[in-house]
């Protein structure tokens, strides 16, 4: 114990779910008396949380141990006892192997068991070593602690709700639908009560996630499966969010309704990240992605048809096995035809168990890395041509936090982008309407402008490249 209450630490890896999770365990385990601290040298729990996406990731977290357990001894040395646990989608596919191979681990568990926390610490208290990555038929969320309202305000005006997890697409390269199983759905009810807790608490903009988020299908009120576009209709209507966004999304689920909602809806925020992959049919059909690079495009079309400042980002995976120079052209010429705000690119690495891992036409390191180099570049120059676009116009930024220097504050141009503002810190959690003034590669700098209601209407169209 470090003082009066017990201190935990959790570091995330990977997605904004594990983000979530991570603040979901923390919630769990404040009524045991663990409060969070950002010094890992002071914890008496610490949770890597961990994702299993990103190359090598499990040798990453074996690292990352490595160093925990130093901590362990030096903490021993000292008389206290640093418990040490692994979560997460690593953990999901290791299992038990994870203690094995570094005995410093207390616990493992899967994403389905956080909820189960408190018990398992208890477990590992008692018999040394716990293990949990069952996938339980009960639903975690119902068990998981709600964060206290100053939980949540200490957390920001920006927040995720899970309404999704796993997902049955079984992708030829991604091991999700292994280590977070079948596609599940949260209840309609469940999550419009959270979502209304947390604009009780200040809390402004919600992020709807899951790993499949638009293949939602969760029981609504009248006890009938309702998709993400209806759900996202109810989450505009609960009091004082005003602005949705929903993250990540399969070109397969998009559908009419979905697509509909962007024009519809408001507080739904022009900025969607829909992961496309390759721009090469054969890649899309060896990678089993359910479309083609002309369907990918299509959404596009539909979707800036109804919502035609819609800021784009996507994913993309280079290398990926049998992957021609002409399928990699395929790609250059689908960053080029839709305009990106901006997107994730990726060498290909084959993870343990997928079908892509088996497959013939391994792509050499330099190849995928030269490749990975021209595509990083195709997606920077589209990513600045955008941002060149917001020069001058002006928009709603909603400010999440004080800026790097004296009187800045920072926050989120509708598209996501990042906005650098000289103004008062009475404005951190408002949405004041800011010119755009100059543009640095990740961020935007502005001035307060006019109250939006003042602001001339007409402005140039954002989307000069059109799918
Ligand atoms: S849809 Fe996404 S999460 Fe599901 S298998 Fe494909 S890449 Fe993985």
């Amino acid at each position: 114990m470090s003082g009066p209450h017990k201190l935990l630490y959790v570091k995330s890896f990977g997605c904004q779910m594990n983000v979530y999770d991570s603040r979901r365990m923390a919630d769990t385990l404040a009524p045991q008396g663990y409060v969070e601290t950002a010094a890992i040298d002071d914890a008496d729990l610490v949770i890597l949380n961990t994702c299993h996406i990103r190359e090598k990731a499990a040798e990453k977290v074996y690292s990352e141990l490595g160093r925990v357990r130093r901590m362990k001894e030096t903490a021993a040395a000292q008389g206290r006892r640093l418990f040490v646990a692994v979560a997460g989608c690593v953990a999901q596919a290791e299992g038990e192997e994870i203690i094995r191979r570094q005995p410093a681990v207390d616990l493992v568990f899967g994403p389905q068991s956080y909820h189960r926390l408190p018990e398992l610490l208890r477990r590992a208290e008692r018999d040394g070593k716990a293990v949990d990555t069952e996938f339980p038929v009960d639903d975690k969320f119902d068990q998981l602690a709600a964060p206290s309202p100053a939980a949540t305000r200490a957390r920001g005006v920006s927040a995720f709700v899970t309404v999704q997890e796993g997902c049955d697409k079984f992708c030829a390269f991604c091991v999700v639908p292994y280590t977070r199983g079948a596609e599940t759905s949260r209840p309609v009810q469940k999550i419009l009560a959270e979502i209304q807790h947390l604009a009780a608490a200040g809390v402004r903009e919600i992020t709807l996630i899951g790993q499949n988020v638009n293949a939602y299908h969760g029981e609504g009120p009248d006890g009938r499966p309702w998709s993400l576009a209806r759900l996202l209709q109810s989450a505009a209507a609960v009091e004082g969010i005003d602005r949705l966004r929903y993250t990540t999304s399969h070109p397969h689920d998009m559908d009419d309704d979905l697509i509909a909602a962007h024009r519809e809806l408001r507080t739904l925020m022009p900025q969607l990240h829909l992961p496309v992959q390759s721009g090469s049919d054969r890649v899309l059909a060896a990678m089993k992605r359910r479309h083609s690079c002309a369907d990918y495009l299509d959404i596009v079309r539909r979707l800036r048809a109804a919502r035609p400042d819609l800021a784009l980002t996507s994913d993309f995976i280079v290398g990926f096995p049998g992957e021609s120079e002409g399928d990699f052209a395929a790609t250059l010429a689908l960053v080029d035809a839709v305009g990106f705000s901006g997107a994730f690119s990726f060498k290909y690495s084959p993870r343990p168990g997928t079908p892509g891992a088996e497959m013939d036409g391994q792509i050499d390191e330099e190849t995928k890395s030269e490749r990975l180099q021209r595509l990083q570049a195709a997606i920077d120059r589209s990513q600045a041509a955008f941002n060149r676009r917001c020069l001058g116009r002006s928009f709603d930024v909603l400010f999440e936090r004080p800026g790097r220097h004296p009187g800045q504050l920072v926050g989120r141009s509708p598209y996501l982008q990042p906005v650098q503002v000289t103004a008062p810190a009475a404005l951190i959690g408002e949405i004041a309407a800011v010119t755009i003034s100059e543009i640095a590669s990740n961020s935007l700098f502005g001035a307060l402008a006019l109250p939006t209601a003042e602001m001339p209407a007409p402005q140039p169209a954002l989307n000069a490249a059109g799918a």
